[in-house]
């Protein structure tokens, strides 16, 4: 079984941690905005207790693994320990930020196909160890410098694991989402990796091109009009209008006609304010202060 490079998980992990943190600080869920300045919060803020108490609304958690119903199917089913420890480093990091209502379960997994899951039935996230192939595949088309294309394939996880994390926040806690949902937990994803860094906007720039080299092999004729998803070049520049439109001063360089084009542009930073405070909004009443 090809395994995932690890290298590329831990890098993924840490900047998802990093990028979660950063969202859902209890400052941030008051004020609406995440990347308000470090003194944001009011003086008067009293300390955090020594213990706290637990949150009325978790009753669950985020477990590394597969689940009861997964296992009775195929009991044989296991993780490398490497592999569980990425993820429980993961599950460590979202138990303390979030309530859950019941157990969710984070796992990679072989699945004969490039992609990534969230499974209602069975509460499971799924990264299947072909996408990571396939991202390797597609950044190799575009460099043949290995360090630049392992980044790039640990920021676009990143992108794939948050997305997936927004379908089971959806279901589990039972958000209201309208349009289509494949857009929005695509806006939670990148809002995510848009910790407010510059790293952070590479990241989202890097997780963007996945998309639009996905879109070059598509045969114009072939275009799936039925498909849930917007497409990639669609989904490309929905993640290039929220990375400008995060820090329109600083990404003023993807702006242009080989990159955002202008008009688009122009409403990205209204875009970006609405997509964030919406799931400030709809996860605030779940973070744990
Ligand atoms: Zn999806």
């Amino acid at each position: 079984m090809k395994r995932l490079s690890l290298g590329v998980i831990a890098l993924a992990a840490m900047g998802l941690l990093f990028g979660l943190s950063q969202f859902i600080t209890p400052s941030n869920a008051q004020s609406g905005n995440f990347n308000g300045p470090a003194n944001a919060r009011p003086a008067s803020t009293p300390a955090k207790p020594a213990t706290l108490a637990k949150h009325p609304l978790d009753k669950g958690d985020f477990k590394v693994g597969f689940s009861p119903v997964s296992r009775a199917q195929q009991p044989k089913k296991a993780m490398p320990k490497d592999e569980v420890a990425v993820l429980q480093e993961i599950a460590d990091g979202l138990n303390k930020l979030l309530a859950l209502p019941r157990d969710v379960y984070l796992n990679f997994d072989k699945c004969g196909e490039a992609n990534a899951f969230y499974n209602s039935d069975t509460t499971e996230v799924t990264i299947c160890y072909e996408l990571e192939e396939q991202f390797q595949d597609e950044f190799k088309s575009i460099t043949k410098d290995q360090a630049k294309i392992d980044d790039m394939v640990s920021d676009t996880i990143m992108q794939a694991f948050f997305h997936e994390l927004g379908h089971c926040l959806i279901d589990v806690l039972d958000l209201p989402a309208t349009g289509r949902e494949e857009d929005a937990v695509d806006q939670l994803a990148t809002i995510l990796i848009l910790d407010g860094s510059p790293e952070g906007r590479r990241s989202a720039i890097n997780a963007a091109l996945e998309f639009d080299i996905a879109s070059r092999d598509t045969d114009p004729n072939d275009m799936a009009y039925w498909d849930e998803h917007s497409f990639s070049k669609t989904r490309f520049y929905d993640m290039l209008c929220l990375v400008y439109g995060s820090d329109p001063k600083n990404m003023r360089t993807i702006v242009g006609p080989d990159g955002l084009p202008e008009e688009r542009a122009v409403r990205c930073t209204s875009e970006y304010q609405r997509a964030e405070r919406a799931w400030l909004r709809l996860l605030e009443p779940y973070i744990i202060k």
